[in-house]
């Protein structure tokens, strides 16, 4: 763990207490060191073609392929995750590899057309996007591959430079990817990795040119302040309270199972966690036996090989308080734990997967992130209760739906207030690359994935070719009286029909 103003990160394993390795500290004088050396290399490596950028990818994907138990064992110690929650990075990153590979360039393409603006009818209009140069990448803990490193790919196949700023908790994955690109071809100061806490992340903001923040609404707000200085354009993936609607409807066993998955994988700890559901009176008391008959037969402890544990440890130590507090105002104010409801004792940090039920919203599990492996359900008499208490939030990452009726599904969906909803599922749809995936209200400014996901880290320039061969335009200088007039009047032939 780290603390600001200190040298060495102590990393640490969530799953059993101990420490694993230190790593040093980038200061603001290294960091700015980093960007010189990036600002550099980044020349080149936009100056070549998105071939040549998407084969280093490419091998990133074998290279990922052949040292996947090594990705997975540095993920899982300092996550305290899953094998399996690792093993879900590992595919969703060799997956998003290749997509950009792919797709980076049709993206960034050219568009070229020729104008009826009238003034300027006819000429040749080209649009282009040009690489930001410096890209800062700010990432949190919870997935250290596919969020922090994951959005390093489309801005180093824009043709931009990166400098990643892991979360303090989590720089061994961080390092072990820089490892990765070096080994593929990368060129030496394209991507750097800076290790630290918020001293770390603020001179990273200071010198970069567009900047990439996923964690905390609260952080994300410090750094878009921050970047508001330099008028630096930022991108902000934060936090969430996602909504599930159970309807009366639904294939019960279905939305039990995917309550209890998207609830529980990685500890709750995913930013698109099921973090609330609301399920009609009339199959309320069906789908909460069903929910805790999983939830009491999953198997809780430290990564012990694919397959072994459903559920793994809390990651940051600051989120046990956090659980624990949303867990005791629940029962203090009238809910039940059907089971968990507390920290598991031993070693490690672990809290146990917990079913809440006559939850309300004057209670803090239903209204601020928890960010933890808990189930609050509440019952409602109506889709339209569902609906309003769902969107009675200042989030709005994302929701879910279930019914079997999929044109009232997409229905809901669209009068819930988050970026996006799938319907009988819950957080697949991250796995969409060519969807945007960003959040409404306090979730977030932008978004990843698809076009918007990589030309954000461009700008856009405008070329407009030249017009016909005159020596002078009807609307240069000098003014002439009559000319205005016949222009005044052309104008209100053609717009006031
Ligand atoms: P955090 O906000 O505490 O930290 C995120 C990163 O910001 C870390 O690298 C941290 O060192 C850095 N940082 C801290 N202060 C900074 C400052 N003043 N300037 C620059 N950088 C600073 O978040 P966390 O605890 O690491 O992650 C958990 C949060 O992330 C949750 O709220 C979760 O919902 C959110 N999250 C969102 C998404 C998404 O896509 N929307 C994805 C994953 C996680």
């Amino acid at each position: 763990m780290a603390t600001d103003s200190t040298t060495v990160l102590h990393v640490e394993a969530p799953a059993t207490g101990a420490t694993i390795q230190e790593v040093p500290v980038a200061d603001a004088t290294e960091v700015r060191a980093l960007a010189e050396r990036a600002r550099r290399a980044q020349v080149a490596w936009a100056a070549a073609s998105f071939e040549e950028r998407g084969e280093v990818f490419r091998r990133a994907r074998r290279w990922l392929a052949g040292n996947g138990e090594r990705m997975r064992r540095t993920i899982c110690a300092e996550t305290g995750k899953t094998d399996d929650d690792a093993q879900l990075e590992l595919t969703v990153a060799m997956q998003s590899f290749g997509f950009w590979a792919k797709r980076a360039k049709g993206y960034l393409a050219e568009d070229r057309f020729r104008t009826f603006s009238p003034m300027v009818l006819g000429r040749r209009v080209a649009v282009r996007y040009e690489p930001f140069g410096l890209v800062g990448v700010i990432g949190p803990w919870n997935y250290p591959l596919v969020n922090a490193f994951g959005d390093c790919v489309p801005a180093l196949m824009a043709g931009n430079a990166v400098i990643l700023k892991p979360s303090e908790v989590t720089p061994l994955t961080a390092l072990l990817t820089a490892e990765m690109l070096a080994d593929c071809g990368l060129p030496p100061g394209v991507f750097t990795v800076a290790n630290g806490a918020r001293e770390t992340g603020e001179a990273v903001v200071d010198v970069s040119d567009y900047v990439m923040f996923t964690g905390s609404t609260r952080t994300g707000q410090a750094v878009m302040e921050r970047a508001a200085r330099t008028v630096t354009p930022v991108s902000l993936e934060l936090g969430g309270k996602d909504a599930m609607i159970v309807c009366a409807d639904a294939d019960i066993e279905r939305a039990a199972n995917a309550a209890a998955f998207s609830a529980l994988c990685n500890s709750g700890q995913v930013c698109i966690s099921i973090e609330r559901i609301y399920v009609e009176a009339a199959v309320h008391d069906r789908f909460v036996a069903r929910v805790a008959e999983i939830v009491r037969g999953l198997r809780q402890g430290a990564a012990d090989g694919p397959g072994s544990v459903e559920v793994g440890a809390v990651t940051h130590p600051p989120q046990l308080e956090i659980i624990r507090r949303h867990v005791e105002d629940a029962l203090a104010k009238g809910a039940r734990a059907l089971t968990g409801g507390g920290p598991r004792p031993g070693a490690g940090r672990f809290f146990e997967p917990t079913v809440l039920v006559d939850v309300d919203h004057s209670m803090a599990c239903m209204t601020e992130e928890t960010f933890g492996p808990t189930v609050p359900i509440m019952r409602v008499a109506d889709v339209d209760e569902a609906i309003r208490l769902a969107n009675d939030s200042p989030y709005g990452l994302q929701g879910s739906v279930f019914t079997r009726d999929r044109r009232k599904g997409e229905a809901i969906a669209r009068r819930m207030q988050c970026g996006a909803v799938c319907v009988n599922d819950a957080l697949v749809n991250y796995m969409v690359f060519d969807a945007p995936m960003g959040g409404w209200k306090t979730s977030g400014v932008g978004s990843r994935h698809g076009a918007t996901g990589i030309r954000k880290y461009c700008r856009t320039q405008t070329i407009l070719g030249s017009g016909p061969p005159l020596r002078r335009d009807l609307h240069h200088f000098p003014y002439a009286g009559w000319r205005s007039r016949m222009m005044a009047e052309v104008v209100r032939r053609i717009y006031g029909r």
